[in-house]
This record gives C-alpha cells, sequence and structure tokens, in this order.
C-alpha cells in the first residue's frame, strides 16, 4: 500500500516550522534519501524503533513506510501537529512522546530490543551515544543504534588504531560493539544546510568481554588519551596497578595511546579489574 503524504516543504510552512539553532534543527527533506538511511538497520517491519528528535517527521515517514513501529521523542512542541498527520496516516505504528531525550529512562519505553535511530544535534547525540555505550549492563536493550554525526565524529567512533582519530570513543564504540560507517551525508541535503558534513554510524551490540569493568576501561583510556602525546609510562602512572598491568602483558610503555589496539585496552582493564 502505497501512502501518499504532502511534501515535507508543504508540512514545515503548513506548521510554520522554522529552523531553530538553539534546538540544531537542520531538516532532512529528500524522501529517497531518508528511505536509504531507515534501511541501515535492515529490516524494520514490524519491529520497535525509537526515533530521537524527529522534528517535522520527514526520517519518521520513512521508517514508518518500512513497516516500523515508532517510538519518537521530540522536546519542540511546534513539531507534534505534523507528527499527529503521520499517526493518522499510519495508525497504530507511531507513538509521540513529548520531552527531552536526555532526561527520559528509556528502559520503562520497550519491552523488547528495539533499534534506535536519529538525526540529531551534534552535542546531545555524543552524550546519548555514550550514555547508550556506557556501563556494565550488556547486551544491551538497544539492536542497533544508527545515528547522524559530524562527519569528524564518525570518524573517531570508527577509528582503527594508529591515526589522531583514535581515542575513547572508538574504544567505546568498539570494545564489545561493531562500529562502521554507513553512510556519508553532504551538507546540502540538510535544510538549512549546517557548515560542516555529516555520516552516519551504525553500531551493533557484540559479546561482552569476560572479567572487564566498564568503568576501569573508562579509567584506563581517560588518562591514556588524557596525554595522549605522551608515552604509556607517564599517562598511566597515576592509575594504580597499572604499570605492573603493561610489564605483565608485554606491552611496551613506551608506546602512545593511539598505537594500542582496542584488544589491548581491554587486556589492561581485565588484569585491573581483578584488584
Ligand atoms: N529528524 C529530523 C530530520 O532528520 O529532518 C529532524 C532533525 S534535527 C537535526 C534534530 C531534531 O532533534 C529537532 O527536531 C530538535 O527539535 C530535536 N531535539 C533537539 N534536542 C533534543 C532533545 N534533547 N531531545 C529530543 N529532541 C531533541
Amino acid at each position: 500500500m502505497t501512502i501518499s503524504l504532502p511534501p515535507l516543504r508543504e508540512v514545515i510552512a503548513r506548521h510554520g516550522l522554522t529552523a531553530s539553532k538553539a534546538l540544531g534543527q537542520n531538516f532532512l527533506l529528500d524522501e529517497q534519501l531518508l528511505d536509504r538511511i531507515a534501511a541501515i538497520p535492515g529490516t524494520l517491519k514490524d519491529r520497535p524503533v525509537l526515533e530521537v528528535g524527529p522534528g517535522p517527521g520527514g526520517l519518521t515517514r520513512a521508517l514508518l513506510r518500512a513497516g516500523a513501529r515508532v517510538t519518537a521523542i521530540e522536546m519542540d512542541r511546534r513539531c507534534l501537529p505534523a507528527l499527529a498527520e503521520l499517526d493518522e496516516a499510519f495508525p497504530c505504528q507511531l507513538r509521540v512522546i513529548e520531552g527531552d531525550a536526555l532526561k527520559i529512562e528509556l528502559a520503562g519505553l520497550f519491552d523488547e530490543p528495539f533499534a534506535i535511530v536519529a538525526n540529531l544535534p551534534y552535542n546531545v547525540g555524543t552524550a546519548l551515544f555514550t550514555g547508550w555505550l556506557s556501563g556494565q549492563a550488556w547486551p544491551p536493550r538497544w539492536s542497533s543504534l544508527t545515528l547522524m554525526f559530524q562527519q569528524e565524529v564518525a570518524q573517531r567512533i570508527v577509528a582503527a588504531p594508529g591515526g589522531s582519530a583514535f581515542g575513547r570513543l572508538a574504544v567505546l564504540a568498539q570494545w564489545r560493539s561493531q562500529a562502521k560507517l554507513a553512510m556519508k551525508v553532504h551538507r546540502s541535503a540538510f535544510t538549512p544546510p549546517p557548515k560542516v558534513m555529516s555520516a552516519i554510524t551504525h553500531v551493533t551490540p557484540g559479546d561482552m568481554p569476560a572479567g572487564v569493568s566498564a568503568r576501569m576501561l573508562e579509567r584506563v583510556t581517560e588518562a591514556a588519551f588524557g596525554q595522549r602525546r605522551k608515552m604509556l609510562r607517564q599517562s598511566l602512572k597515576g592509575l594504580p596497578g597499572a604499570l605492573d598491568a603493561l610489564a605483565a602483558l608485554g606491552i611496551d610503555a613506551e608506546r602512545r595511546a593511539e598505537t594500542l589496539s582496542v584488544e589491548e585496552f581491554v587486556s589492561i582493564a581485565r588484569v585491573l579489574s581483578q584488584d
């Protein structure tokens, strides 16, 4: 069944949704592009999806067209009437929650694993992303994260060791998940266009390495990358037991943080987690 919807430009004009800079509003209006983004998590037919920041509902439409059962959290109440129209067009598929996604507890919203899809302002997206990937409990309640970031941030998320993009974000995103760069999105695809290019990362949870405290891994990467130009001997010396752990693991203390693999960070944290 093809559902005919008014063009997004018309929806934006009719509801007076002038883009708010404060809310980081850069809208995507190209429906083909939006369908391609909605396809990144794989088949969504009858699957629960959390969309954060639906705005006028471009990505929401694409998710609904793909058959998803969408829960959308939007902070800007001006967008709610436009989203209510989508609810009419796709009965029983959309639930809209008005509020700040940074303050809403997701655990109570779903009783089965859900995919998360979002095109969010940079600061909100990064804060949510690190929150969703942190903590000891694993596997998480979400089955995948498909998130738009500034391209430079997306590259830091998927970075391999050995370069300046490799840091805490890469280790966090990769130590028990697979993170890939799914699509680059040109700035001209947005209305209004942001200053920089964007890219979508897709993250799926993997196995939790045994015997590792997530908090300890954070402490190790915080110390190591806090002084990323220094040798590990210097950057890790404030972390009790860290230099002994390097010796026990045969990791040269003269190396710098960005040369270590994710697995080596995990090994260090594992040794320190036993203390
Ligand atoms: N998803 C739409 C699209 O792709 O065209 C809108 C994207 S726009 C970049 C970001 C959206 O997130 C805006 O609608 C904004 O109001 C909303 N937003 C910003 N901060 C938010 C927050 N903390 N919680 C929920 N929504 C937020």
